[in-house]
């Protein structure tokens, strides 16, 4: 899992660095974050590893110590659906340690539903998928929160509409489908886009011509700007039904990520 904390490290060793001070600080310094949790592993007796995805720092993996023997510790904040500020303190050559978690919005309605919580689970899973080799930004996590809120109001049947938008957001940021219309393969405006066997969603005229077996995208969608409203708040010409939904959702993610079998399905 990326850890930005590790990364730096590795690429800047020791004192050939030309700004070695800086690098120290790094590696020493506690940081604080607003995230969510995307995994939860349990870790020796007491812990838990945790993926984390960070607004500012993409996906880190942590350790909560105690977590598991102390209920009070971190008081239900380590749930999926929470988003919280979190403080890390560098472990001695390990993961960085969880030293603060306060709680800043919980998203209860998910868990009273099943039909959302499972949609709300498909989420997190792309999320973790999507972003495992990639960067990350607060504009991102921001979409993140803001489709927890959404899928909080869905209509249950329209559920699965949120799940896919939140998935072409983060590949709009991946630059893997068209904004405005525009072919990210080709630059040319079009209407008729399908999803190529690596996730991305290129026009049918110039980038996916012939008899290629492509997933049709779904007309309009492409001249929509997603997450832009609450695509499960009601119908929209856009809106493919959940099985269509689904079989993007899992074309885009088995795309950019290359494993088959993963959220959507
Ligand atoms: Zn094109």
């Amino acid at each position: 899992m990326y850890c930005p904390a590790t990364e730096s490290a590795s690429r800047n060793p020791g004192a050939a660095s030309p700004t070695p001070k800086r690098s120290v600080d790094e590696l020493t310094e506690d940081r604080k974050d607003l995230c969510i949790v995307v995994s939860r592993v349990p870790y020796q007796e007491n812990d838990l590893v945790l993926g984390l995805l960070t607004r500012t720092g993409g996906l880190v993996s942590v350790v909560a110590r105690s977590a598991r023997s102390s209920r009070r510790r971190f008081q239900g904040v380590l749930d999926l659906f929470v988003a919280f500020d979190a403080g890390f303190s560098r472990g001695r050559g390990g993961l960085p340690v969880l030293t603060m978690a306060e709680p800043v919005r919980f998203f209860p309605g998910i868990l009273e539903n099943l039909d959302l919580l499972e949609v709300g689970q498909s989420m997190i899973q792309a999320v973790r998928d999507l972003l495992r080799d990639a960067p990350s930004s607060p504009a991102l996590f921001d979409n993140v929160l803001l489709a927890f809120e959404y899928l909080e109001k869905a209509e249950p049947s329209l559920a699965h509409l949120v799940l896919l938008d939140l998935v072409l957001s983060i590949s709009a940021e991946l630059g893997q489908v068209p904004e405005d219309g525009v072919c990210p393969g080709c630059g040319r405006i079009s209407t008729r886009f399908a999803v190529s066997t690596d996730g991305q969603v290129l026009c049918v005229e110039h980038c996916l011509p012939g008899p290629v077996p492509a997933i049709p995208f779904p007309e309009g969608c492409a001249a929509r700007k997603p997450m832009s409203d609450n695509p499960a708040s009601g119908p929209a010409p856009w809106q493919p039904d959940r099985e269509r939904s689904m079989e993007l959702v899992s074309a885009l993610v088995s795309g950019i990520t290359g494993f088959p079998g993963h959220a959507g399905r």
